[in-house]
Protein backbone atom coordinates (compact mmCIF):
# COMPACT_ATOMS: atom_id res chain seq x y z
CA UNK A 1 0.00 0.00 0.00
CA UNK A 2 1.52 3.71 -0.62
CA UNK A 3 1.77 5.51 1.77
CA UNK A 4 -0.72 9.33 0.72
CA UNK A 5 -0.94 11.72 2.94
CA UNK A 6 -4.11 14.74 2.82
CA UNK A 7 -2.51 18.06 1.31
CA UNK A 8 -4.73 20.26 4.51
CA UNK A 9 -2.26 20.19 6.93
CA UNK A 10 -2.15 24.50 8.36
CA UNK A 11 1.21 23.72 9.67
CA UNK A 12 2.55 22.58 6.31
CA UNK A 13 0.81 25.01 4.46
CA UNK A 14 2.19 27.68 6.21
CA UNK A 15 5.80 27.42 4.39
CA UNK A 16 7.12 27.91 1.46
CA UNK A 17 7.12 25.14 -1.30
CA UNK A 18 9.97 23.06 -1.75
CA UNK A 19 12.10 22.23 -5.02
CA UNK A 20 14.61 20.58 -6.34
CA UNK A 21 12.71 17.38 -5.19
CA UNK A 22 15.26 14.13 -5.80
CA UNK A 23 13.07 10.67 -6.41
CA UNK A 24 14.81 7.14 -7.05
CA UNK A 25 15.59 6.72 -10.71
CA UNK A 26 18.34 4.46 -10.49
CA UNK A 27 19.90 1.69 -8.67
CA UNK A 28 22.38 2.58 -5.87
CA UNK A 29 24.40 1.69 -3.19
CA UNK A 30 25.76 3.19 0.18
CA UNK A 31 26.92 2.75 3.54
CA UNK A 32 24.17 3.89 5.14
CA UNK A 33 20.45 3.55 4.35
CA UNK A 34 17.68 5.81 6.93
CA UNK A 35 14.42 5.22 5.62
CA UNK A 36 11.76 7.97 7.25
CA UNK A 37 12.71 11.62 7.50
CA UNK A 38 10.55 12.91 10.40
CA UNK A 39 12.59 13.95 13.23
CA UNK A 40 14.14 10.90 14.09
CA UNK A 41 15.45 10.15 10.16
CA UNK A 42 16.76 13.48 9.21
CA UNK A 43 18.42 13.88 12.94
CA UNK A 44 20.11 10.29 12.28
CA UNK A 45 21.18 11.63 8.65
CA UNK A 46 23.06 14.96 11.06
CA UNK A 47 24.96 12.90 13.39
CA UNK A 48 26.07 10.21 10.66
CA UNK A 49 27.33 12.83 8.30
CA UNK A 50 29.15 14.25 11.20
CA UNK A 51 30.55 10.75 12.58
CA UNK A 52 31.34 9.58 8.97
CA UNK A 53 31.83 12.40 6.62
CA UNK A 54 33.55 10.51 3.33
CA UNK A 55 30.85 7.76 3.81
CA UNK A 56 28.26 7.60 1.30
CA UNK A 57 24.72 8.37 3.40
CA UNK A 58 21.17 8.00 1.74
CA UNK A 59 17.69 9.31 3.45
CA UNK A 60 14.61 8.24 2.07
CA UNK A 61 11.12 8.73 2.69
CA UNK A 62 7.87 8.07 0.84
CA UNK A 63 6.62 11.23 0.79
CA UNK A 64 8.31 14.69 1.25
CA UNK A 65 10.42 14.88 3.70
CA UNK A 66 8.77 16.09 7.27
CA UNK A 67 5.06 15.63 5.82
CA UNK A 68 4.46 12.80 8.34
CA UNK A 69 3.58 13.53 11.83
CA UNK A 70 6.98 15.47 12.08
CA UNK A 71 5.52 18.37 9.98
CA UNK A 72 1.34 17.95 11.38
CA UNK A 73 1.75 17.47 15.36
CA UNK A 74 0.41 19.61 17.60
CA UNK A 75 3.98 21.35 18.96
CA UNK A 76 4.44 20.66 22.00
CA UNK A 77 8.14 20.33 22.85
CA UNK A 78 7.36 18.88 26.42
CA UNK A 79 9.35 18.12 29.75
CA UNK A 80 6.39 15.73 31.16
CA UNK A 81 3.71 13.72 30.74
CA UNK A 82 0.29 12.93 32.18
CA UNK A 83 -1.15 10.27 31.00
CA UNK A 84 1.46 7.19 31.07
CA UNK A 85 -0.10 5.70 34.21
CA UNK A 86 2.80 6.95 36.25
CA UNK A 87 0.92 8.87 38.89
CA UNK A 88 1.65 6.84 42.04
CA UNK A 89 4.86 6.64 43.64
CA UNK A 90 5.53 3.32 43.21
CA UNK A 91 6.36 4.39 39.63
CA UNK A 92 8.26 7.19 40.46
CA UNK A 93 11.77 6.24 39.35
CA UNK A 94 10.40 4.97 36.27
CA UNK A 95 8.84 8.63 35.81
CA UNK A 96 11.99 9.64 36.36
CA UNK A 97 13.91 8.07 33.34
CA UNK A 98 11.03 9.37 31.03
CA UNK A 99 11.39 13.07 32.31
CA UNK A 100 15.18 12.48 31.87
CA UNK A 101 14.24 11.41 28.29
CA UNK A 102 12.48 14.21 27.93
CA UNK A 103 14.62 16.91 29.26
CA UNK A 104 17.61 15.37 26.49
CA UNK A 105 15.08 15.57 23.69
CA UNK A 106 14.59 19.19 24.87
CA UNK A 107 18.08 20.08 24.62
CA UNK A 108 19.14 18.49 21.67
CA UNK A 109 16.23 20.64 20.12
CA UNK A 110 17.80 23.88 21.89
CA UNK A 111 21.00 22.93 20.22
CA UNK A 112 19.70 22.44 16.82
CA UNK A 113 17.92 25.94 16.76
CA UNK A 114 20.85 27.92 18.37
CA UNK A 115 23.37 26.15 16.17
CA UNK A 116 21.61 26.81 12.96
CA UNK A 117 19.36 30.01 13.68
CA UNK A 118 16.08 28.73 13.55
CA UNK A 119 12.73 30.43 13.59
CA UNK A 120 10.21 27.88 14.76
CA UNK A 121 7.53 30.25 16.70
CA UNK A 122 9.64 28.85 20.17
CA UNK A 123 8.02 29.69 23.21
CA UNK A 124 8.85 28.82 26.60
CA UNK A 125 5.21 29.07 27.26
CA UNK A 126 4.85 26.23 29.77
CA UNK A 127 1.70 23.84 29.46
CA UNK A 128 -1.81 22.89 31.31
CA UNK A 129 -2.96 19.61 32.27
CA UNK A 130 -6.74 20.86 32.38
CA UNK A 131 -10.09 19.01 32.76
CA UNK A 132 -13.38 20.28 33.41
CA UNK A 133 -14.23 17.03 35.56
CA UNK A 134 -14.26 18.31 39.05
CA UNK A 135 -13.08 14.09 40.16
CA UNK A 136 -10.04 14.70 38.43
CA UNK A 137 -8.71 17.45 41.26
CA UNK A 138 -7.25 14.10 43.35
CA UNK A 139 -5.26 12.86 40.11
CA UNK A 140 -3.69 16.87 39.42
CA UNK A 141 -2.77 16.38 43.46
CA UNK A 142 -1.51 13.08 42.74
CA UNK A 143 0.55 14.29 39.57
CA UNK A 144 1.68 17.67 41.08
CA UNK A 145 3.20 15.37 44.25
CA UNK A 146 4.99 13.46 41.34
CA UNK A 147 6.39 16.71 39.91
CA UNK A 148 7.64 18.05 43.38
CA UNK A 149 9.47 14.94 44.12
CA UNK A 150 11.62 15.42 40.78
CA UNK A 151 11.91 18.99 41.16
CA UNK A 152 9.39 20.36 39.10
CA UNK A 153 7.74 23.35 39.68
CA UNK A 154 3.93 23.51 39.23
CA UNK A 155 0.39 25.82 39.68
CA UNK A 156 -2.76 24.48 40.36
CA UNK A 157 -5.59 26.58 38.61
CA UNK A 158 -9.50 27.13 39.24
CA UNK A 159 -11.99 27.95 36.81
CA UNK A 160 -11.90 31.83 37.22
CA UNK A 161 -8.35 31.48 36.73
CA UNK A 162 -8.11 29.72 33.53
CA UNK A 163 -10.98 31.49 32.15
CA UNK A 164 -8.74 34.73 32.31
CA UNK A 165 -5.76 32.87 30.94
CA UNK A 166 -7.47 30.81 28.18
CA UNK A 167 -10.39 32.87 27.64
CA UNK A 168 -12.75 29.86 27.83
CA UNK A 169 -14.58 29.18 30.85
CA UNK A 170 -14.66 25.50 29.62
CA UNK A 171 -12.52 24.14 32.48
CA UNK A 172 -13.22 23.29 35.82
CA UNK A 173 -9.78 22.95 37.18
CA UNK A 174 -5.81 22.75 35.76
CA UNK A 175 -2.22 21.84 36.65
CA UNK A 176 0.40 24.44 34.72
CA UNK A 177 3.23 23.44 34.46
CA UNK A 178 6.44 25.94 33.23
CA UNK A 179 8.47 24.15 31.60
CA UNK A 180 7.12 22.73 28.19
CA UNK A 181 7.86 24.69 25.06
CA UNK A 182 5.11 25.36 22.68
CA UNK A 183 6.65 25.86 18.32
CA UNK A 184 5.84 25.88 15.09
CA UNK A 185 6.18 21.93 13.88
CA UNK A 186 6.61 22.40 10.42
CA UNK A 187 9.44 25.33 10.52
CA UNK A 188 11.33 23.00 12.88
CA UNK A 189 11.16 20.24 10.76
CA UNK A 190 11.75 21.97 7.48
CA UNK A 191 15.08 23.58 9.61
CA UNK A 192 15.94 20.34 9.33
CA UNK A 193 15.53 19.63 5.93
CA UNK A 194 17.16 22.85 4.74
CA UNK A 195 20.53 22.05 7.12
CA UNK A 196 20.92 18.77 6.10
CA UNK A 197 25.21 18.11 4.78
CA UNK A 198 26.29 17.88 1.82
CA UNK A 199 27.42 14.09 2.39
CA UNK A 200 23.77 13.08 3.08
CA UNK A 201 21.73 12.71 -0.13
CA UNK A 202 17.58 12.64 0.53
CA UNK A 203 15.30 10.92 -1.88
CA UNK A 204 11.56 11.53 -1.48
CA UNK A 205 8.49 10.07 -2.77
CA UNK A 206 9.93 6.90 -2.81
CA UNK A 207 8.53 4.23 -0.56
CA UNK A 208 10.59 1.44 0.60
CA UNK A 209 8.12 -1.51 -0.50
CA UNK A 210 10.12 -4.69 0.92
CA UNK A 211 13.98 -5.36 2.27
CA UNK A 212 16.19 -8.75 3.26
CA UNK A 213 19.31 -9.49 4.51
CA UNK A 214 22.04 -10.90 2.43
CA UNK A 215 25.48 -12.13 3.84
CA UNK A 216 26.87 -8.36 4.19
CA UNK A 217 24.33 -6.75 2.63
CA UNK A 218 20.62 -5.11 2.85
CA UNK A 219 18.93 -5.44 -0.07
CA UNK A 220 15.84 -2.43 -0.40
CA UNK A 221 13.52 -2.72 -3.13
CA UNK A 222 11.42 0.45 -4.24
CA UNK A 223 8.96 0.54 -7.15
CA UNK A 224 11.68 0.32 -9.91
CA UNK A 225 15.18 0.57 -8.15
CA UNK A 226 16.67 -0.75 -5.74
CA UNK A 227 19.42 0.28 -3.01
CA UNK A 228 22.13 -1.48 -1.26
CA UNK A 229 23.13 -0.63 1.76
CA UNK A 230 25.49 -1.35 4.35
CA UNK A 231 23.91 -0.50 7.49
CA UNK A 232 20.07 0.58 7.64
CA UNK A 233 18.19 2.23 10.32
CA UNK A 234 14.56 2.40 10.30
CA UNK A 235 12.88 5.81 11.43
CA UNK A 236 9.28 5.09 10.25
CA UNK A 237 7.66 5.74 13.35
CA UNK A 238 3.76 5.22 12.32
CA UNK A 239 5.17 2.34 9.65
CA UNK A 240 7.54 0.38 11.70
CA UNK A 241 5.07 -2.43 12.25
CA UNK A 242 3.93 -2.27 8.51
CA UNK A 243 7.88 -3.03 7.77
CA UNK A 244 8.20 -5.68 9.42
CA UNK A 245 9.75 -4.37 11.97
CA UNK A 246 9.35 -5.41 16.01
CA UNK A 247 6.25 -6.28 14.70
CA UNK A 248 4.80 -7.71 17.95
CA UNK A 249 5.63 -4.61 20.21
CA UNK A 250 4.16 -1.14 18.20
CA UNK A 251 1.09 -0.34 16.23
CA UNK A 252 0.29 2.67 14.36
CA UNK A 253 -2.87 5.23 15.60
CA UNK A 254 -4.29 7.76 13.49
CA UNK A 255 -4.83 11.22 15.35
CA UNK A 256 -6.76 14.08 13.36
CA UNK A 257 -6.35 17.66 13.86
CA UNK A 258 -7.94 21.10 12.75
CA UNK A 259 -6.55 24.65 12.96
CA UNK A 260 -9.08 27.64 12.72
CA UNK A 261 -8.37 30.79 10.78
CA UNK A 262 -6.82 33.79 12.71
CA UNK A 263 -9.57 35.22 15.28
CA UNK A 264 -10.24 38.54 14.18
CA UNK A 265 -8.84 41.31 16.15
CA UNK A 266 -13.13 41.81 17.28
CA UNK A 267 -13.05 37.86 18.11
CA UNK A 268 -9.51 37.98 19.92
CA UNK A 269 -11.13 40.92 22.37
CA UNK A 270 -14.46 38.60 22.91
CA UNK A 271 -12.48 35.60 24.50
CA UNK A 272 -10.13 38.55 26.90
CA UNK A 273 -7.14 38.35 24.39
CA UNK A 274 -5.29 35.65 25.72
CA UNK A 275 -1.54 35.25 25.65
CA UNK A 276 -0.42 31.86 23.65
CA UNK A 277 -0.94 28.71 25.35
CA UNK A 278 -1.01 25.30 25.05
CA UNK A 279 -3.45 22.43 26.89
CA UNK A 280 -3.00 18.94 27.61
CA UNK A 281 -6.37 16.94 28.50
CA UNK A 282 -6.07 15.16 31.97
CA UNK A 283 -7.88 12.24 30.59
CA UNK A 284 -6.44 10.39 27.77
CA UNK A 285 -8.74 10.99 25.07
CA UNK A 286 -9.76 14.42 25.73
CA UNK A 287 -8.84 17.39 23.37
CA UNK A 288 -5.46 18.83 22.81
CA UNK A 289 -6.45 22.38 22.52
CA UNK A 290 -3.29 24.99 21.39
CA UNK A 291 -3.47 29.15 21.00
CA UNK A 292 -1.57 29.71 18.74
CA UNK A 293 1.36 33.02 18.72
CA UNK A 294 -1.33 34.38 15.97
CA UNK A 295 -4.35 33.93 17.10
CA UNK A 296 -5.40 30.34 15.72
CA UNK A 297 -6.44 27.61 17.34
CA UNK A 298 -5.47 24.18 17.39
CA UNK A 299 -7.68 20.90 18.78
CA UNK A 300 -6.44 17.39 18.42
CA UNK A 301 -9.47 15.40 19.77
CA UNK A 302 -9.26 11.73 18.13
CA UNK A 303 -7.18 9.06 18.39
CA UNK A 304 -8.59 5.27 16.49
CA UNK A 305 -7.23 2.31 14.57
CA UNK A 306 -7.53 3.35 11.21
CA UNK A 307 -5.83 2.24 8.06
CA UNK A 308 -2.45 4.15 9.11
CA UNK A 309 -1.71 4.62 4.84
CA UNK A 310 -4.41 6.68 3.88
CA UNK A 311 -7.16 8.62 5.29
CA UNK A 312 -10.03 9.37 2.34
CA UNK A 313 -10.92 13.21 1.94
CA UNK A 314 -14.76 12.33 3.59
CA UNK A 315 -13.91 10.26 6.66
CA UNK A 316 -11.27 13.29 7.43
CA UNK A 317 -14.34 16.06 7.13
CA UNK A 318 -16.52 13.67 9.35
CA UNK A 319 -13.69 13.95 11.91
CA UNK A 320 -13.66 17.36 11.92
CA UNK A 321 -17.49 18.04 12.95
CA UNK A 322 -15.75 17.06 16.04
CA UNK A 323 -13.29 19.35 16.31
CA UNK A 324 -15.60 21.97 15.39
CA UNK A 325 -18.14 20.94 18.17
CA UNK A 326 -15.41 21.08 20.39
CA UNK A 327 -14.24 24.29 19.11
CA UNK A 328 -18.03 25.20 19.86
CA UNK A 329 -18.13 24.03 23.36
CA UNK A 330 -15.29 25.76 24.67
CA UNK A 331 -15.85 29.22 22.48
CA UNK A 332 -19.34 29.45 22.30
CA UNK A 333 -18.95 33.07 21.44
CA UNK A 334 -16.88 32.48 18.36
CA UNK A 335 -18.58 31.66 14.71
CA UNK A 336 -19.25 28.02 14.02
CA UNK A 337 -17.28 28.43 10.57
CA UNK A 338 -13.89 29.23 11.60
CA UNK A 339 -11.79 26.21 11.13
CA UNK A 340 -9.83 26.17 8.11
CA UNK A 341 -8.16 23.22 7.50
CA UNK A 342 -8.03 19.69 9.01
CA UNK A 343 -5.69 16.78 8.76
CA UNK A 344 -4.29 13.47 9.85
CA UNK A 345 -0.95 11.82 10.96
CA UNK A 346 -0.10 8.31 12.27
CA UNK A 347 1.71 7.69 15.57
CA UNK A 348 2.75 4.49 17.14
CA UNK A 349 2.25 3.63 20.44
CA UNK A 350 3.51 0.45 22.39
CA UNK A 351 1.55 -1.24 24.82
CA UNK A 352 3.56 0.12 28.04
CA UNK A 353 4.09 3.85 26.27
CA UNK A 354 7.78 2.76 26.05
CA UNK A 355 9.99 3.65 22.96
CA UNK A 356 11.57 1.71 20.48
CA UNK A 357 15.55 1.97 20.50
CA UNK A 358 17.01 -0.94 19.23
CA UNK A 359 19.27 -3.12 17.25
CA UNK A 360 17.00 -5.33 15.31
CA UNK A 361 20.03 -7.13 14.27
CA UNK A 362 23.27 -7.13 12.49
CA UNK A 363 23.26 -3.56 10.82
CA UNK A 364 19.82 -2.93 11.30
CA UNK A 365 19.08 -0.51 13.75
CA UNK A 366 15.05 1.10 14.59
CA UNK A 367 14.36 4.22 16.68
CA UNK A 368 10.36 5.22 17.09
CA UNK A 369 7.11 5.06 19.26
CA UNK A 370 7.09 8.65 21.00
CA UNK A 371 3.38 8.78 21.72
CA UNK A 372 2.95 12.47 22.42
CA UNK A 373 6.58 13.22 22.82
CA UNK A 374 8.02 13.07 19.17
CA UNK A 375 9.44 16.40 18.88
CA UNK A 376 12.31 15.86 21.87
CA UNK A 377 12.50 12.52 22.02
CA UNK A 378 12.61 11.87 17.73
CA UNK A 379 15.37 14.22 17.50
CA UNK A 380 17.45 12.74 20.34
CA UNK A 381 16.82 8.93 19.54
CA UNK A 382 17.74 9.90 15.65
CA UNK A 383 20.60 11.49 16.54
CA UNK A 384 21.65 8.47 19.34
CA UNK A 385 20.45 5.44 17.24
CA UNK A 386 23.61 6.83 14.85
CA UNK A 387 26.06 6.75 17.12
CA UNK A 388 24.62 3.51 18.51
CA UNK A 389 24.24 2.08 15.13
CA UNK A 390 28.49 3.35 14.28
CA UNK A 391 29.44 1.01 17.29
CA UNK A 392 29.84 4.06 20.01
CA UNK A 393 28.07 4.70 23.10
CA UNK A 394 26.86 7.53 25.24
CA UNK A 395 25.52 8.95 28.26
CA UNK A 396 22.64 9.18 26.08
CA UNK A 397 22.67 6.02 25.31
CA UNK A 398 22.60 5.22 28.57
CA UNK A 399 19.45 6.79 29.88
CA UNK A 400 18.01 5.92 27.00
CA UNK A 401 18.60 2.12 27.54
CA UNK A 402 17.85 1.80 31.19
CA UNK A 403 14.09 2.48 30.70
CA UNK A 404 11.60 0.08 30.06
CA UNK A 405 11.51 -1.44 27.68
CA UNK A 406 8.46 -2.19 25.27
CA UNK A 407 6.05 -5.32 26.21
CA UNK A 408 4.62 -8.22 24.01
CA UNK A 409 1.53 -7.31 21.79
CA UNK A 410 -0.97 -10.32 21.01
CA UNK A 411 -1.14 -10.86 17.26
CA UNK A 412 -3.95 -9.40 15.24
CA UNK A 413 -7.56 -9.93 15.34
CA UNK A 414 -7.00 -9.55 19.43
CA UNK A 415 -4.74 -6.52 19.01
CA UNK A 416 -6.90 -4.30 17.26
CA UNK A 417 -10.22 -5.98 19.03
CA UNK A 418 -7.92 -4.88 22.17
CA UNK A 419 -6.98 -1.49 21.19
CA UNK A 420 -10.53 -0.55 19.95
CA UNK A 421 -11.61 -1.47 23.13
CA UNK A 422 -9.54 0.33 25.07
CA UNK A 423 -10.26 3.46 22.99
CA UNK A 424 -13.53 2.85 23.13
CA UNK A 425 -13.27 3.18 27.56
CA UNK A 426 -10.96 5.93 27.49
CA UNK A 427 -13.58 8.03 25.18
CA UNK A 428 -16.32 7.42 27.38
CA UNK A 429 -14.49 8.37 30.60
CA UNK A 430 -13.22 11.18 28.38
CA UNK A 431 -16.49 12.43 26.76
CA UNK A 432 -17.42 15.74 28.07
CA UNK A 433 -13.69 16.84 27.70
CA UNK A 434 -13.31 15.66 23.91
C1 LIG B 1 -1.87 15.09 15.18
C2 LIG B 1 -0.61 14.77 15.94
C3 LIG B 1 -0.28 15.52 17.07
C4 LIG B 1 0.93 15.25 17.75
N1 LIG B 1 1.30 16.12 18.75
C5 LIG B 1 2.55 16.02 19.27
C6 LIG B 1 3.05 17.03 20.13
O1 LIG B 1 2.37 18.04 20.41
N2 LIG B 1 4.31 16.88 20.64
C7 LIG B 1 5.11 15.82 20.30
O2 LIG B 1 6.25 15.76 20.77
N3 LIG B 1 4.67 14.86 19.46
C8 LIG B 1 3.43 14.95 18.93
N4 LIG B 1 3.00 14.02 18.02
C9 LIG B 1 3.87 12.88 17.70
C10 LIG B 1 5.04 13.30 16.81
O3 LIG B 1 4.59 14.03 15.70
C11 LIG B 1 5.80 12.06 16.37
O4 LIG B 1 6.17 11.31 17.49
C12 LIG B 1 7.07 12.42 15.60
O5 LIG B 1 6.76 13.24 14.50
C13 LIG B 1 7.76 11.16 15.13
O6 LIG B 1 8.81 11.53 14.25
P1 LIG B 1 9.43 10.44 13.30
O7 LIG B 1 10.46 11.11 12.49
O8 LIG B 1 9.84 9.27 14.11
O9 LIG B 1 8.20 9.94 12.42
P2 LIG B 1 7.44 10.65 11.20
O10 LIG B 1 7.48 12.11 11.27
O11 LIG B 1 6.11 9.99 11.11
O12 LIG B 1 8.32 10.22 9.96
C14 LIG B 1 8.33 8.91 9.48
C15 LIG B 1 8.48 9.00 7.99
O13 LIG B 1 8.62 7.68 7.47
C16 LIG B 1 8.09 7.68 6.18
N5 LIG B 1 7.82 6.30 5.76
C17 LIG B 1 6.91 5.45 6.26
N6 LIG B 1 6.95 4.28 5.63
C18 LIG B 1 7.94 4.37 4.68
C19 LIG B 1 8.46 3.49 3.71
N7 LIG B 1 7.98 2.26 3.56
N8 LIG B 1 9.44 3.95 2.89
C20 LIG B 1 9.95 5.21 3.03
N9 LIG B 1 9.47 6.07 3.95
C21 LIG B 1 8.49 5.66 4.77
C22 LIG B 1 6.84 8.52 6.31
O14 LIG B 1 6.44 9.03 5.05
C23 LIG B 1 7.27 9.59 7.29
O15 LIG B 1 7.63 10.81 6.66
C24 LIG B 1 1.78 14.20 17.35
C25 LIG B 1 1.45 13.45 16.22
C26 LIG B 1 0.28 13.72 15.51
C27 LIG B 1 -0.06 12.91 14.28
Amino acid sequence: MKVVNDNTCSWINDLSKRSNIKILSEDKSCDWLIIGAGYTGLSAARKLSELHPSQKIIIVDAQLAGEGASGRNSGYLVDTTLNDGFTSNKELSNYQKKTDIYKLGIDVVKKFIKEHQVDCDWNEAGKYFASSYNEDQKTLINFGDTLSKLGFEYNLFNKEELNKKLGTSFYNLALYTKGGILLHPGKLVRAMIDTLPDNVKLIEQSQLLEWKKHKDNIYCKFKDNTIIAKKIIFCTNGFLKSLGIKENYNFPLTLTASMTRPLTDIEFKSIGEPKEWGLLPVRAMGATVRMTNDKRILIRNTAEVHNPFKMKYNELKKRAIKQKLGIIKRFPILSDNIIESSWSGIVSRTRNSSQIFDKIDDNVFAAGCYNGSGIGVGTLFGEQIAIKASGENSEEINIIESRNKPTWLPPQPFLNLGVRSRLMYERFRSKLDV
